[in-house]
């Protein structure tokens, strides 16, 4: 398990790297180990190397993780949302990124326990209209679900995130990510206090890191190939 702790310090060496290139503060980007189908193992020696947020894309799978991993760990929900795994996601998880319908944000506000801090979500834009992603597709789905999930009491929206389609050159990657930025520099005009774009991932980290990424989500460059 030492290339974990290794693989991680080179994520971390890379994301200061690309920081300091595109002349941004490296504290002001947060690392997600994206740890789904990776084992509790891996996740463990993550963890030991001190890494703290952990992305699942799967509800089940993460339950099982979460009963067996330190209680300090802070859990993101990234992947698909279907409607009945909404009152499980937001009983166990501190932040949302993959919210996509008015429906989903407002079971996860209505489902979100009294005694925990409300509810960080990011609304997931689908940018290439793939129909393999989740996502919305249009910039009035993007306003009209702002607006309510900015009325809904039990979460707080703090961004946008998106999974564009594989870019090969760093120009493209960045290309899409910049339309990611747009968006959400329109809805901060618009007086909505956002503070996070989640983007970013092992294969397009400096585009996004170069576009202004508070959040990048890498998982095959810290845990290796998913099993
Ligand atoms: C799996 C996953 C990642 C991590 O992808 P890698 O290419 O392994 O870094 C990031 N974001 C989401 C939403 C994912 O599902």
């Amino acid at each position: 398990m030492t290339d974990i702790a290794s693989n991680l310090n080179q994520v971390i060496s890379s994301i200061k790297r690309f920081a300091k290139k595109y002349d941004r503060d490296p504290a002001s980007i947060s690392l997600l180990a994206a740890a789904k189908q990776q084992s509790i193992s891996k996740i463990q020696a993550a963890y030991d190397a001190g890494q703290r947020l952990f992305g699942e894309s799967y509800l089940q799978e993460a339950l099982e993780k979460m009963h067996r991993l330190p209680k300090d760990i802070e859990w993101h929900f990234i992947g698909h949302i279907q409607s009945n795994k909404t009152k499980g996601i937001a009983e166990h998880f501190s932040w949302v990124h993959s919210v996509d319908s008015m429906k989903i944000a407002r079971r996860l506000s209505e489902q979100r326990p009294d005694h925990l801090p409300p509810l960080n979500i990011c609304i997931e834009y689908n940018l290439d209209h793939e129909a393999s992603k989740s996502g919305i597709e249009s910039d009035d789905a993007l306003r009209e679900l702002t607006a309510y999930c900015l009325s809904l009491p039990r979460i707080t929206l703090r961004g946008l995130m998106a999974i564009p389609a594989k870019q090969t050159s760093l120009e493209a990657q960045r290309k899409e990510f910049h339309q990611l930025v747009e968006r959400w520099e329109m809805l901060r005009q618009h007086h909505c206090v956002l503070d996070t774009l989640s983007m970013g991932m092992t294969e397009d980290l400096e585009a996004a890191i170069a576009e202004g990424s508070t959040l990048v989500r890498v998982g095959t460059a810290i845990f290796g190939k998913r099993e």
